[in-house]
């Protein structure tokens, strides 16, 4: 059984049409889903949805604000999430993160860096594992979950650095997550990474519906299964194997706190 470790369930074009979406995965061995919060308008949506009785074994949820979306932060915040995190035992922190890609300058990466520490102390709080978005700012991101000294783990979401930055993430506890990236032919690097990393450090992900492996269409969370064989394919085993232990992997962050 497959575990898409990031997508976002609750937007659209996902979330109007979600018990088919989740059907169609299913039928792809997908059967387990983390769907990452990118605002405050997305915790009530996740919570609904990981409350239903039919999603408690099947989708996890992590509850944060994306770097993307702090410009202009909801008052109180962080106390709301402090207290989401206490109604939610369950939840993982995320998305967060840093993002000097669309960093125009150093104020707005201070901003960034201040957001995804405070964040990375609640977690640490409330013990749980993070969700990570980091492009362009693995070293940033790095000197903070040193500076907050997080020890909670996680996943890295899309990950796309070299495989001595992923080794020090891994030594951090977290897990690398291996996705939609490998679905473009061109991507050489990310390929090395599939093929080198131990598997026992990776887990799947698609970023459904973001990232689509073909433009103009949203992407898919079965597409977890497309991921699966194209590792398996890069390092001579079979898409099961791949399967088991990446799903055993994801498993191990979620439930070990
Ligand atoms: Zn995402």
């Amino acid at each position: 059984m497959l575990f898409d470790t990031h997508c976002h369930l609750t937007h659209p074009p996902l979330f109007h049409r979600l018990p088919e979406i989740l059907a169609e995965a299913r039928t792809c061995g997908v059967s387990y889903f983390l769907s990452a919060a990118a605002d405050t308008d997305d915790w009530e949506n996740l919570i609904a949805l990981a409350a239903q009785p039919t999603h408690q074994n099947d989708i996890y949820i992590a509850l944060g604000l994306h770097p993307w979306f702090i410009d202009r932060l909801p008052e109180n915040v962080f106390n709301r999430l402090d207290q989401v995190l206490q109604q939610q035992p369950q939840a993982l922190v995320g998305e967060i993160g840093l993002d000097f890609h669309r960093a125009a300058d150093e104020i707005s990466q201070r901003q960034q860096q201040f957001v995804f520490e405070t964040q990375l102390d609640l977690a640490k709080t409330h013990r749980r594992a993070a969700v990570i978005h980091n492009v362009k700012s693995g070293v940033a991101c790095l000197a903070s979950l040193r500076r907050t000294n997080f020890t909670f783990g996680g996943f890295v979401h899309a990950f796309s650095g070299s495989t001595e930055e992923a080794h020090q993430w891994i030594k951090l506890g977290f897990k690398i997550g291996i996705g939609s990236l490998l679905l473009n032919p061109n991507t050489k690097k990310v390929k090395q990474l599939a093929s080198r990393l131990p598997l026992d450090d990776m887990v799947l992900e698609t970023d459904a519906p973001y990232m689509p492996p073909t433009p103009h269409a949203p992407n898919h969370p079965k597409n977890t299964r497309q991921i699966a064989e194209i590792i398996a394919e890069l390092r001579g085993i079979d898409w099961q194997t791949v399967a088991e232990v990446s799903t055993r992997n994801a498993l191990s962050v979620i439930t070990n706190r």
